[in-house]
């Protein structure tokens, strides 16, 4: 026999999920309708507006792809990807890696720009390598790192790229609706997202947005996509086009809780919520500081919102990681990779970035050096 579900009243403090408002559980739990009935199209195109609200952009290809960012990810790459063409991935951290392995399954040549982990890619790094790979399809970039904690500024490799007659596709997981990002002012062609951070719902979808010109590109593909499911050319008459046509079926109470963060998003606007991530960002620092922790990342290109920090010496980060989820429900994120060990990732994302979100953390760890 198993007995009823019951798990611990977390504060959720790490790299994602983030909490999330009672507000948008509330709306998980709104009665089941069927996906073609013609409520729930109204409600995708409701979505489907907001999406295209909270990217800033005005691109028509904007939808919300019913898998986590990684189906996002992948729906960017084996659509605008053909096997033989070249493309730019900048790696400085897990996800840029993830991109490059998926380019690579599309049988397209990847040119890796890889830095160090917890830095960012410079112009000039991207300027090289169209030396040696003048006209590359794409150029994708992580806006913001969440296995580092750093912040990718984007404009002027976006012009490099247009320049060259590529496309810029961004991974904007981590940094949709908690730091600045403008998708048609700063020319981005093909973007992802995912529901678990900043925008404070549960985990599984991934909006996404397209432009003109990367529309373009798919209209003139040579091969088949080789995944069925995330095929634009057949998903895309879900969510849009003249007449709704069946694809598969939407997770139904997962849009209604994405509806219903994106309502909030824009009740509170986009700019007053980069500055609080910011604001509170600026306390936990300090705070930090103070104890002895120490910032992994330069302070210009430092994430507001996922913050990787060097615990003080002597400490063992694994012990007093799982104290802190034990003792005092509060969950932060170890290392990745290169770091695994060495670092955490504390997230101030979306409805977890609160002044008292960072005082639970920094009283309960006074408390444990007492
Ligand atoms: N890209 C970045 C920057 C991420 O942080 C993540 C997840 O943490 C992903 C992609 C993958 O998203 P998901 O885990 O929802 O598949």
């Amino acid at each position: 026999m198993y007995s009823e579900l019951n798990t611990s009243n977390r504060i959720l403090m790490g790299p994602g999920p983030s909490d999330a408002h009672p507000r948008v559980l509330k709306a998980m739990s709104t009665p089941l309708i069927g996906h073609l009935d013609p409520q729930f199209v109204t409600i995708m195109d409701e979505v489907k507006t907001m999406v295209q609200d909270t990217f800033i952009t005005k691109n028509h290809l904007s939808f919300v792809v019913s898998a986590p960012g990684s189906a996002g990810m992948e729906t960017c790459l084996v659509n605008l990807l053909e096997p033989g063409d070249d493309v730019i991935i900048c790696i400085n951290g897990v996800f840029g890696g993830r991109m490059a392995d998926i380019a690579e399954r599309c049988g397209a040549i990847v040119h890796k720009v890889e830095v160090a982990w917890g830095t960012v890619i410079s112009p000039e790094d991207i300027r090289k390598v169209l030396d040696k790979c003048p006209k590359p399809k794409l150029l994708a970039l992580v806006h913001a790192e969440t296995s580092t904690g750093a912040l990718q500024p984007i404009k002027e490799i976006s012009d490099l790229i247009h320049n060259a007659g590529g496309l810029l596709m961004v991974d904007a997981v981590t940094s949709y609706c908690g730091v600045e990002l403008r998708v048609d002012d700063w020319g981005i062609d093909a973007i992802y997202t995912g529901t678990q951070k900043c925008l404070s719902a549960p985990p599984g979808l991934s909006p996404v947005s397209f432009s003109d010109r990367a529309v373009k590109v798919l209209e003139n593909r040579k091969t088949k996509v080789q995944s069925w499911f995330l095929d634009l050319s057949l998903v895309k008459n879900y969510w849009g086009g003249e007449k709704r046509a069946y694809h598969h079926t939407a997770p139904v109470s997962s849009i209604y809780a994405l509806r219903e963060s994106l309502r909030i998003v824009l009740e509170e606007g986009l700019e007053n919520r980069w500055k609080r991530h910011q604001r509170v960002h600026e306390v936990l620092k300090t705070k930090l500081e103070k104890l002895g922790f120490r910032y992994l990342v330069e302070e210009q290109y430092r994430l507001p919102n996922l913050n990787s920090v060097f615990l003080p010496d002597g400490n063992d980060e694994n012990v007093i990681r799982s104290i802190l989820l034990n003792d005092y429900n509060i969950e932060v994120g170890g290392g990745l990779g290169a770091f695994s060990g060495k670092i955490w990732r504390i997230g101030i994302m979306g409805e977890s970035c609160t002044f008292n979100h960072v005082n639970m953390l920094i009283s309960a760890l006074e408390d444990m050096k007492e």
